[in-house]
């Protein structure tokens, strides 16, 4: 097969991100402290409390909609439910958001190979990158701050398009932005159900990269298998 594009997922395939345990309550509480100080009356507990309430409701519903609202949609809710009425653009989401993303870039990495990686590829492929990320300029950020952006013909966040993987319309945005047949195409990412599933059903090939043991899941096999970002040099040389 003759490759012609190469699509990226961004966290926890060309960036690391700490687990959601250790990042989500100090970014939380930065953006908690921020409501304080423009005068929201509320404490942390109950302000996390309220929050987890509405993102994991949220969550629960773009997992059958596949739509990727904004992260000041959630911000904004949890306001509403705590008796503050805000608008999703008001200055004090927009505000909110930006703390807490402020904090979580502080756990994001860069995978040592990256750079390596998409230098060798990027004479010889077309580049691009599809994320699920609530918080886009956050996402725009991190590529710049890590020096990503320049290899990427196209970039699609999930939170500017209101679509998320596996939805097969932002794999098909992506491909018709490059103007490159799915079938001479591949995607690296590092989950079966986003990364795998969802390039698969527009007719990509896959590669998965195995960060932690996988629970088994028979239904869904990648084309190839690599654990470290320096192999897909060779498993895309091999398609
Ligand atoms: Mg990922």
């Amino acid at each position: 097969m003759h490759v012609n594009a190469v699509f990226f997922d961004m966290f926890d395939t060309l960036l690391l991100l700490e687990s959601d345990k250790i990042f989500y309550a100090p970014s939380l509480r930065r953006l908690c402290e921020f409501l304080v100080e423009k005068g929201i009356n509320v404490r942390f507990e109950r302000f996390e409390r309220v929050y987890f309430e509405v993102r994991d409701k949220a969550y629960s519903e773009s997992s059958k909609s596949l739509e990727e609202p904004h992260f000041n949609v959630r911000v904004s809710k949890t306001l509403q439910r705590l008796g503050y009425n805000f608008d999703v653009n008001d200055p004090v989401v927009l505000g909110a958001t930006k703390a807490f993303a402020d904090e979580f870039m502080h756990y994001v990495s860069l995978d040592p190979d990256a750079i390596y990686v998409l230098r060798k590829m990027h004479h010889k492929y077309k580049l691009g990158l599809i994320s699920n990320f609530a918080i886009p300029e956050c996402g725009w950020k991190l590529l710049e701050k890590f020096g990503l952006k320049e290899f990427f013909e196209v970039v699609i966040i999930s939170g500017e398009v209101n679509r998320r993987k596996p939805s097969r319309e932002i794999f098909e945005k992506a491909l018709n932005t490059l103007g490159v047949e799915a079938s001479t195409a591949v995607f690296v990412g590092d989950m079966l159900d986003l990364d795998v599933i969802g390039p698969k059903s527009v007719g990509m090939k896959t590669v998965l990269i195995k960060r932690r043991p996988a629970r088994e899941n028979t239904c869904v096999k990648p084309d190839k298998v690599i654990t470290r970002l320096r192999e897909l040099l060779t498993a895309v040389e091999n398609f």
